[in-house]
């Protein structure tokens, strides 16, 4: 490209809150075949909200929220403002001993009971039987609900339903990116079933569930390695890595310092649709200089 239609176009660009750090981003945006997509925070809103409880036979919703409220407490994952805010300023019990399970939940300590809480995976692994809560738990996952399970001293106390809306312009990215010849993935830590909802409702190509954290960037290596140019958007910490590893990361705005920093294009109005007003002013700009 020469220099000056790169100025041009990092500086319609800028005037459009899409900052390019570089020419290369610039470049490599023309080229993209896939463009993975997060989940929370960048195709929905991150700004979940508990919209159901079910609580465990003889266990009454105000005890199970008071012991997830507990743990939570000591969380910063975006889960837990939402069971936090639910649990209000009721009093709740006193936990200690907080661990966070990366990508999966928590455990802590409550009256000498452990308490953990989390996903279907999690349950699993720790051998905490579903028993009625089995169904329950299939049906709002179903329903693209993202669902808390918690368990106390080993046994399954409730579930806690929450759901986070999808940002108003996130269906017409993706009409618009597959319109333009560019493949659609949404990349999750969320559960399978959650996400293949969610996917549907939007029209997602591929979508990547149960992705822990740390297998983020592994899973745009995959694609890569299947021959694809890959741009990854996101906005999280546990994000960073994947942002690096695509051809051009894109980090929300609104998002974490860590993935700003890993991207190579800031979407400065937190808007998923200005990834297509990117991809479109690099062809634009790259078109300009043959
Ligand atoms: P995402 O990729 O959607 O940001 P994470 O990797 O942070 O998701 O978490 C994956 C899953 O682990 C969540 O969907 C949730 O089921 C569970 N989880 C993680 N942390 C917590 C927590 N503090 N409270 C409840 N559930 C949690
Ligand atoms: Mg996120």
């Amino acid at each position: 490209a020469t220099p000056m239609a790169i100025m041009v176009g990092t500086g319609l660009g800028a005037m459009n809150g899409i900052l390019f750090k570089n020419a290369a981003a610039l470049e490599n945006a023309t080229k993209l075949t896939v463009i993975v997509f997060d989940k929370t925070g960048t195709l929905t809103l991150g700004q979940p909200d508990v919209v159901e409880m079910v609580a465990a036979p003889g266990v009454s919703e105000g005890e199970l929220l008071a012991t997830a409220a507990a743990v939570e407490k000591f969380s910063e994952h975006p889960l837990a403002l939402a069971v936090l805010k639910r649990a209000g300023t009721t009093p709740t019990e006193i936990a200690s001993g907080f661990t966070n399970i990366d990508g999966q939940g928590a455990h802590a300590t409550i009256s000498g009971e452990v308490v953990l809480l989390g996903n279907l995976k999690l349950m699993q692994s720790e051998s905490v039987a579903m028993e009625a809560l089995a169904a329950e738990s299939a049906r709002l996952q179903g329903g693209g609900r993202t669902v808390v399970h918690v368990a106390r001293g080993g046994k399954l106390i409730g579930l806690i339903a929450i759901a986070d809306a999808v940002r108003p312009t996130s269906m017409a990215t993706i009409a618009k990116l597959q319109e333009r010849g560019v493949k659609v993935a949404m990349i999750t830590g969320d559960n399978q079933a959650t996400a293949e909802r969610i996917g549907k409702e939007l029209g997602i190509d591929i979508v990547l569930a149960d992705v822990l954290p740390g297998q983020k960037a592994f899973k745009i290596k995959e694609l890569q390695d299947q021959g694809h140019k890959v741009g990854m958007v996101g906005d999280g910490i546990n994000d960073a890595p994947a942002l690096t590893q695509a051809d051009v990361g894109f980090a929300i705005g609104a998002g974490t310092d860590v993935a700003m920093e890993s991207a190579q294009v800031i979407l400065m109005k937190s808007d998923p649709y200005d990834v297509v007003g990117a991809i479109e002013l690099s062809r634009a700009t790259l078109r300009k200089m043959h």
